[in-house]
Formats: C-alpha cells, sequence, structure tokens
C-alpha cells in the first residue's frame, strides 16, 4: 500500500545513517552537492536531454561509473531540485553495497530510474530512501523542524535551505519521528495512489484506495468539482479520510498541492 513499507525497519534505519555518513564525509557545512560525491569517488557523470526515457541511470563499464542525468522538460536545470534528488539517487546505486556489486558483477544491468516516489521496487525504494536522508540529513533537518508545529511555510523553508522539492521535503519530514504527525496522501483522477504516514499520526485506515474519494475532502473537491483551496489550511472532518471508530468526531487540516496536468493531488492532513 504505502511502497516505503517494503523496505524493513532495520534496513531503512542502515541506509539512513549510511546517507548521512556520506553528507557529514562530504559536505559537512553546507548544502549537499551531488557533483562532489560524485567527484570525490571517481565517479563520472554528464546532464543531457535524454528525452523521456528515463530520469538517471548509473552505469558501469571498464571498471569505472557514470551517472546519466536527463534535463528533460520535468528536471529543468542541473541545479533544479529534482535533478539533484535523482542525482542523490543514483548515488545510492553506488553507496548501498548490494546495489553497487550486483552491477559491477554485470548480475543487474543498468537500469534507467525515474524519481516520483511510485516505484514498488525495493531497489528503487532503497535508492530513493538514501537520496532523501542524503539531501536532508535527519540531524540537521531535526536542527529546523524539532519542537515546531507544523505548517506548509515550515516546509516550504526546510526545502528551500536543502533545494529539494516540496513533496521530497513533505515525505522527508513525515519520515522523522520527533515531527509533528502529518500524513501525505497522492491522489489522481479520484483515488488514491499512495500515501506516507508519521508513526505517531492519529489515524490509520485510509479511504480512496478501492473507492472514490470523499467529495467533502480538499482534493475530493478538486475532483469532483475542479475548486483549488488556496488557503494555509482547511478543515476537514477525519471520518471523510479515514475508516474510523471512536474518533468519529475530529477534525483535520488538509492543504493541497494541484498538479492540473496530470489531475494530480498531493493532500498533507495534521492536527493541531
Ligand atoms: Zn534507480
Amino acid at each position: 500500500m504505502t511502497g516505503r513499507t517494503l523496505i524493513q525497519k532495520s534496513r531503512k534505519e542502515f541506509i539512513e545513517e549510511l546517507a548521512e555518513s556520506v553528507a557529514e564525509d562530504y559536505c559537512p557545512k553546507n548544502v549537499i552537492q551531488p557533483e562532489i560525491i560524485a567527484d570525490e569517488n571517481g565517479i563520472t557523470y554528464s546532464y543531457n536531454n535524454y528525452g523521456l526515457c528515463f530520469d538517471g541511470m548509473l552505469e558501469h563499464r571498464f571498471g569505472k561509473f557514470h551517472i546519466y542525468i536527463s534535463l528533460n522538460k520535468r528536471l529543468v536545470h542541473e541545479t533544479s531540485a529534482r535533478a539533484r534528488f535523482t542525482f542523490a539517487h543514483e548515488l545510492g546505486h553506488y553507496f548501498i553495497d548490494e546495489h553497487r556489486i550486483s552491477l559491477k558483477n554485470g548480475k543487474t544491468p543498468s537500469h534507467p530510474s525515474y524519481t516520483n516516489f511510485q516505484s514498488k521496487n525495493p531497489i528503487e525504494l532503497e535508492a530513493d530512501l538514501f537520496a532523501a536522508c542524503l539531501l536532508m540529513p535527519k540531524s540537521r533537518f531535526e536542527e529546523l523542524s524539532t519542537g515546531q508545529i507544523f505548517s506548509f511555510n515550515l516546509v516550504d523553508m526546510i526545502s528551500k535551505k536543502f533545494n529539494t522539492s516540496l513533496s521530497a521535503t513533505l515525505i522527508r519530514y513525515a519520515a522523522i519521528d520527533n515531527n509533528h504527525p502529518i500524513c501525505i496522501i497522492c491522489s489522481q483522477n479520484g483515488r488514491v495512489k499512495w500515501h506516507r504516514t508519521s508513526s505517531d499520526f492519529g489515524f490509520k485506515y485510509l479511504k480512496g484506495y478501492d473507492e472514490n474519494i470523499s467529495p467533502w475532502t480538499v482534493a475530493g473537491e478538486y475532483f469532483t468539482k475542479k475548486i483549488k483551496r488556496t488557503s494555509d489550511k482547511e478543515e476537514v472532518e477525519a471520518k471523510e479520510w479515514y475508516k474510523i471508530g471512536e474518533n468519529y468526531n475530529r477534525m483535520l487540516y488538509e492543504k493541497c498541492i494541484y498538479a492540473d496536468a496530470q489531475n494530480l493531488v498531493m493532500s498533507v492532513l495534521w492536527e493541531d
């Protein structure tokens, strides 16, 4: 259901620590620069318009590693948050031993990667996790987020500090235990595609996978009436999003980001 549950907790912690130590080794002070990390490890790289075939790819040839980053319409330019995330994802395939060794041994061919948080392939999920933890190391993230009430402005500020996309920053925010609990829901054409929940968020059983999203949610309002809310937060009854018993009357806040071209909405839910 939520892609990330495919990685065991101990494995997640291992990857998080690995990424954090790479961040500390190569970029201890400033914003993480994937190019510096590649240079220091003798990995060459190129940016080019490779069309829509892939966002990134790590290749092993004649004992050398090379990273391709596609500057297609969505990635825009080399320093864009999306290109940086793709680069960090490919570095994940290099730094995670099992990924690098199997590529080196020719056990797995070079494979194209897509940076869209939708993959269900555990190898891709691990590289995505590595990328998020490398670009947004836990210790540095917590310096900005611990003890703060959740708000979109807070996450926006953090995303600018790390030069990461708002969606990647929200997902990282939810994954860090001491942060204000939130739930992120990505929906398309009226149904939920995936969601990520902070471990201590107050609700569990989300509706919208096998049935249409309630029109009484902010996302549902977009799908049914094309209404887009621009305020910082809207109130929504928890029962519109969740199958719930004793929490029936609780209220949630919802804020949406809209992607009209894909008829896609990302909702964030939280309580005070
Ligand atoms: Zn990949």
